[in-house]
């Protein structure tokens, strides 16, 4: 057989789906499994978004569309970008992909040579590294633990950026850990980015509308203004909406970066579908009662996991305020057995596994994300299953000896 590219050698299979699917096959065996371990909104959009894909079908013109996006499209998007105090973009700043995942890995190519570096804070989304692995980019990690509350601080940014890096990648609310950076926080960063005009800054912000606690969402270019020419910002359906399957992403930035994305689509998938395009219009126009109410529910259910992650002893846990992901430091159960099953715990993997065998309960490991102290919990799934899966998961570190 010819041989495959090295780049396919690069990326690896997700460990997310790998923990998702040994979940299912237990499942299948008949066992009773709670799974923590999906990011996906466990909702549906509103009937309007369907209603607006129905009426799309009935008119649908069988063409093409623009490689951007359709116009009504970024429209809604643009609107919304108005909506969190980013205003004074045009379409021509816009630009659309199949998924945030999509456009990433487009501003990937667009952005880096081979062997230039991007950076960004561990723990990160799992995808990071695979994309910049696929097209052969240098990658440094900035390491971000439990300690300092998963955040990159001001001096770890000026002290990467000081080697000019091609592009900071960064993501907040973020994907493992739930965290939010303030309002202060965001311009203490920015006031270090300002100083290195090299590099590119990629804020994956898919997360903007699930802030709790009245936190609110801020962008380097609120506090800096004069980071607009460097900043691309990017946003997807996928949570907010209860949309992962239909695979709307965006993003906005400077026009030449947007002109390069599109013209990545041009060579990719030409366009978004006319049916999903229109789903997409009602979804960012229409009511948003269904993304409030979620968020008001993932508030809570953040309060619910914290409250038990606060009660186990040793268990490092900083409170996420927003997304829905709690990324708990569980490192004191290494060394330690599980007492019903005698299985030893000697790191991450290991706890996930046992967990999963002993109680049924499916959590990430952390080292998909770069940190391999920790595990993350994702509370999308039903209201009801969270307590019991809670109660394992206390239940299984009472039994750790
Ligand atoms: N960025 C982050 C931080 C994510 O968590 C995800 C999905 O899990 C994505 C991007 C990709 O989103 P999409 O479904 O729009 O491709």
């Amino acid at each position: 057989m010819p041989q495959l590219a090295r780049r396919i050698g690069r990326a690896k299979p997700s460990a997310i789906m790998q923990v998702a699917e040994k979940a299912k096959r237990l499942k299948g065996e008949g066992r009773d499994i709670i799974s923590f371990s999906i990011g996906v909104p466990n909702f549906l959009p509103g009937d309007h978004v369907y209603a607006a894909a129905r009426d799309a079908l009935a008119k649908d013109s069988g063409q093409y569309g623009s490689n951007r996006g359709a116009d009504a499209m970024l429209d809604a998007f643009l609107a919304h970008m108005d909506k969190v105090g980013l205003s004074g973009y045009g379409r021509v700043n816009c630009a659309t992909g199949v998924g945030a995942k999509h456009v990433i890995y487009n501003l990937a190519e667009a952005l880096l040579d081979e062997g230039d570096t991007i950076v960004f804070p561990a723990p990160y989304w799992t995808s990071y590294l695979d994309i910049a692995e696929i097209v052969n980019a240098k990658i440094e990690l900035l390491p971000c633990p439990a300690a300092q509350d998963y955040k990159l601080t001001p001096a770890q940014l000026d002290a990467a950026l000081a080697k000019k890096p091609r592009v900071f990648l960064f993501n907040n609310p973020s994907n493992p850990t739930g965290m939010v950076y303030s309002k202060e926080e965001i311009s203490a960063l920015a006031d270090v980015l300002v100083n290195y005009p090299d590099t590119w800054i990629i804020t994956d912000d898919i997360y903007n509308r699930m802030v709790f606690d009245g936190l609110g969402y801020h962008n380097f270019v609120h506090a800096r203004p004069e980071l607009r020419d460097r900043v691309i910002f990017i946003d997807s359906l996928s949570k907010t909406y209860g949309m992962p399957g239909w695979r709307v992403g965006f993003m906005a930035g400077p026009e030449a970066v947007a002109q390069a994305v599109v013209t990545m689509n041009s060579n990719h998938i030409t366009n978004l579908p006319e049916v999903v395009s229109a789903a997409a219009v009602a979804a960012l126009s229409g009511p948003q009662d269904v993304p409030v109410a979620k968020c008001a529910e993932f508030q809570a259910k953040r309060d619910q996991v914290m409250d038990v992650m606060n009660a186990i002893p040793g268990v490092v846990c900083p409170r996420p305020q927003g997304a829905f992901y709690v990324f708990p430091d569980i490192s004191v159960a290494f060394g330690k057995t599980h007492g019903p099953t005698g299985v030893r715990i000697d790191n991450d993997v290991d706890f996930c596994n046992a967990l999963l065998e002993a109680k049924g309960v499916a959590c990430v490991p952390g080292s998909a994300f770069g940190e391999p102290r920790a595990l993350r919990i994702s509370y999308t799934c039903p209201t009801p299953q969270l307590a019991p899966g809670l109660q394992r998961f206390q239940e299984f570190f009472s039994e750790l000896g």
